[in-house]
């Protein structure tokens, strides 16, 4: 996830759409449908601009576009929707490439995945990965909230006995002390989303990159099959 932090940024232009991973398959990335793109703006944006009273630049319009996984065997569709907006470009060199409509995404049906979750991770785990990936776009701040259910949902599903969250992680510390902190860092995170409405998009970011760490050692076992790959070249003296 940390090479493809600049993925998942606020918002992006038309003409250079980020090549964000298919929610369904593991290897595809996804590419805009051509001319899927479609924009409106609304009647009083429409009047005010005829009256005068502003410019193109100051008019917010409704967009609707279509993603497509570049695996022709998956070929899953993402539906995006949001808002989009006249900007103009520092450096262009041909008139026709002075103005790009920014694109700010409210949401993408289904939303791709901001972090790698095992296939051997829990089902219902798995399904709140996938909430949490749409909330994102949606709203931060329930976003980091959801991610701090995960993490009530992991300790559960590792046996750590129910009771307040701070306290259940204390618990949890003699067992896996690394894993515990990352916990207590989403609990912290997931608070602010709770209490104050809103999270950073950084600090979400980073909650997701940690979850993912943890997640891959708790249910993809990542360790134990490293280190049963190191033993096995070893004993075989490299010839494997
Ligand atoms: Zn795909």
């Amino acid at each position: 996830m940390a090479a493809t932090r600049d993925l998942w940024g606020k918002n992006f232009p038309d003409d250079d759409i980020p090549p964000y991973p298919c929610p369904e398959c593991d290897r595809g990335t996804l590419r805009c449908v051509p001319k899927s793109l479609r924009q409106m703006t609304s009647s009083n944006w429409n009047r005010a601009l005829q009256e005068g009273f502003i410019s193109p630049p100051d008019v917010v319009a409704n967009f609707n576009l279509f993603l497509q996984c570049g695996i022709t065997k998956c070929g899953t569709i993402v539906s995006v929707h949001g808002d989009s907006q006249l900007m103009e470009r520092n450096a262009w060199d041909r008139e026709e490439d002075r103005f790009f409509d920014l694109l700010t995404p409210h949401g993408m049906d289904p939303a791709p995945p901001l972090a790698t979750v095992p296939e051997s991770t829990p089902e219902h785990l798995k399904i709140e990965f996938s909430t949490a990936f749409a909330l994102f776009w949606i709203d931060l701040g329930a976003c980091a909230n959801r991610l701090r259910i995960i993490v009530e949902k992991i300790l559960d599903h590792q046996g750590v006995k129910a009771g307040v969250l701070a306290k259940r992680i204390e618990a949890y510390k003699t067992a896996q002390p690394g894993h515990a902190d990352t916990f207590d860092a989403l609990r912290f995170v997931g608070n602010i989303g709770s209490h104050e409405g809103e999270a950073s998009r950084e600090a979400v970011l980073d909650c997701f990159e940690l979850l993912q760490d943890a997640i891959a050692e708790l249910f993809g076992e990542r360790t134990t099959k490293l280190t049963g790959m190191k033993k096995r070249i070893i004993a075989a003296k490299g010839r494997v």
